[in-house]
């Protein structure tokens, strides 16, 4: 049973112009899969539609087989997901505070792990206090591409069998370059990864991409093939 199934999925915010026209794909589960495709063609919708925020029109979602709207509660259904935005907020509060947000008691081997998934160390360790700084007042003194990772961090905590990350379109530094795309190598062999891909290394990684334009995909494959046909 494939992690993630979308059968034929239709979906329109208004009547004349569905954003998801019989959308088909599986992700097999603990396999990184990379929506790609230009502006406009569905890849934000598709992750709403997963996160219920909307539900389809046509068509099934299944997760472990399961299908979210007829079988699961929202809650059921966002519990065993979280989604990771482009861009994070940071809160006020310490690092630790901000990872720490949703699962308050977690402990400091499961936050360790969350930091180190998300290849948060070298961040703790310039930090003057480490995880107890405060970072919320002082926002600026974190990156676009560290706050991301602390809400990448934040997200794995409740450890989720899917992750859903809309990656940056920004540009990042060489160091957060490198520190995502070893996040994103670290986190799909713990969970299934769902990523709308921006970069070409994390479409490079990924078992699976599926181009989306128009509502439509138009092209699944391994990124080899894809890159080749493109
Ligand atoms: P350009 O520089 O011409 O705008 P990019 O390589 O930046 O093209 O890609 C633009 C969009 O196309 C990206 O947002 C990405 O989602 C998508 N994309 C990138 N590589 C591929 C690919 N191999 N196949 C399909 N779509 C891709
Ligand atoms: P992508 O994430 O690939 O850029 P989206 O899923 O955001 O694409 O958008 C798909 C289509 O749905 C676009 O035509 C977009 O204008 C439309 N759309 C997205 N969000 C909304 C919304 N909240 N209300 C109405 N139309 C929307």
């Amino acid at each position: 049973t494939p992690a993630v199934e979308f059968r034929d999925v239709t979906f329109s915010y208004d009547a004349d112009r569905p954003a998801l026209r019989q959308v088909s794909f599986t992700a097999p589960r603990h396999t990184h899969v990379a929506l790609v495709g230009p502006s406009g063609a569905g890849k934000s919708t598709l992750f709403a539609l997963l996160a219920r925020f909307y539900d389809a029109d046509e068509g099934q979602i299944l997760l472990d087989g399961i299908d979210i709207t007829r079988q699961m509660s929202i809650d059921e259904c966002r519990s065993k997901m979280s989604l990771v935005e482009q861009t994070a907020p940071v809160m006020h509060g310490t690092l630790r505070d901000n990872i720490t947000y949703a699962c308050p008691e977690a402990t400091d081997e499961q936050i360790q792990r969350v930091v180190e998934l998300a290849s948060l160390n070298g961040l703790v360790r310039r930090l003057p206090e480490g995880l107890d700084t405060a970072v919320g007042e002082h926002g600026d003194m974190l990156s676009g591409g560290e706050r991301q990772r602390i809400a990448i961090a934040r997200a794995l905590l409740p450890q989720p069998s899917l992750l859903l990350l809309d990656e940056p379109t920004s540009q990042l530094d060489a160091a957060n370059e490198e520190a995502l795309t070893r996040a994103i190598a670290q986190i799909s062999r713990e969970c299934t990864l769902l990523v709308i891909a921006h970069r070409a290394s994390t479409i490079r990684a990924a078992d699976t991409v599926i181009a989306l334009d128009n509502g439509r995909v138009t092209d699944t494959g391994t990124p080899e093939e894809i890159t080749a046909r493109r």
